[in-house]
């Protein structure tokens, strides 16, 4: 089973449902899809036991050597990534169109390091993760080579817990493919009502169960009885409602998840969340 934890934008509270839920699931192989701003581990803790660099983009490259300056290269390409017989990186998207054009060869494709994929052990299992060269492109790939790694994990019938990437775009794409069941994380505010829709569509159109609990459900009532509308009329479930509450921002600066104080009103609400999505997950697979 592949749990996804999701919400159209960061800082929504998804990290601490996605890790108090990693915390629970003790036989669970984590996952962490928000390569670029990964932070789980800061909270589940653990040793790197494995790293490899990812190389997700590709560069095209003249040789000067071999050039003939007839132009060809530049013609070709859609992104003007070449001028005066050299390539602008920046600019170059990798596509090759260059390298079939080019009637000289003098054209290669470098491969670009994109990031760095990470297995650490935890003291709840395996986690895997990535670090993203900053201002690299490609974010979606880097997620698809982390849920591979992670696979290689799983000895057993190991649950999936997966942190998703934030938004709507490609890595999202990529964390939510393949995944049986999405706890969209959503906060009352207009914003995020509109977020939760676009990401619910997605979210459908990739054939997953999609869920739904509401972050500090008590600072709107108004916009959280709006989500909950159109929860019933999309029919999806909503799971729980987690209150405003200081222990999340000291769970955070302990770099604890919140479910280490069960007795705090969003530790309980969170560890009812995670037993109640356990079994309408069961049911819905049982289906
Ligand atoms: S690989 Fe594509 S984008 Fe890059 S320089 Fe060649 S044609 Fe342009
Ligand atoms: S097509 Fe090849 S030979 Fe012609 S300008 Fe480009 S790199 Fe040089």
């Amino acid at each position: 089973m592949q749990l996804i934890i999701i919400s159209g934008k960061g800082g929504t509270g998804k990290t601490t449902v996605a890790a108090s839920f990693a915390y629970l699931e003790d036989k669970s192989i984590k996952v962490d899809c928000d390569v670029e701003a990964s932070n789980l581990h800061l909270v589940l803790k653990g040793d790197d036991i494995e790293r490899h660099d990812f190389f997700g983009a590709k560069t095209a490259k003249i040789d000067p050597e071999k050039c003939q300056k007839c132009g060809e290269c530049e013609k070709a390409c859609r992104f003007n990534a070449i001028s005066d017989f050299q390539v602008d990186e920046l600019k170059c998207e990798g596509c090759g169109a260059c390298t079939v054009v080019c009637p000289y060869q003098a054209v290669s494709l470098d491969d670009d390091l994109t990031g760095e994929t990470l297995i650490s052990k935890t003291g709840k299992g395996y986690l895997s993760r990535a670090e993203m060269v900053i201002g690299a492109e490609g974010s979606g790939k880097l997620v698809t080579e982390v849920r591979k790694i992670a696979g290689q994990y799983k000895k057993n019938n190991e649950p999936f817990i997966l942190d998703g990437s934030p938004g709507v775009g490609c890595a999202v794409m990529a964390s939510v493919t393949g995944c049986d069941a999405a706890l969209i994380v959503v906060e009352p505010t207009q914003s995020g009502l509109e977020d939760f829709l676009r990401l619910l569509s997605l979210i459908r159109f990739f054939g997953v169960l999609p869920f739904v609990c509401i972050n500090k459900y008590d600072l709107n009532f108004d916009v959280t009885c709006q989500i909950e509308r159109v929860c019933r009329e999309e029919k999806v479930p909503v799971m729980g409602y987690i209150p405003f509450d200081s222990t999340v921002q000291r769970a955070i600066n302990e770099l604890k998840p919140v479910v280490c104080y069960p007795k705090s009103k969003a530790g309980r609400q969170i560890i009812m969340i995670w037993n109640r999505l356990n079994e309408r997950i069961k049911e819905e697979i049982k289906k």
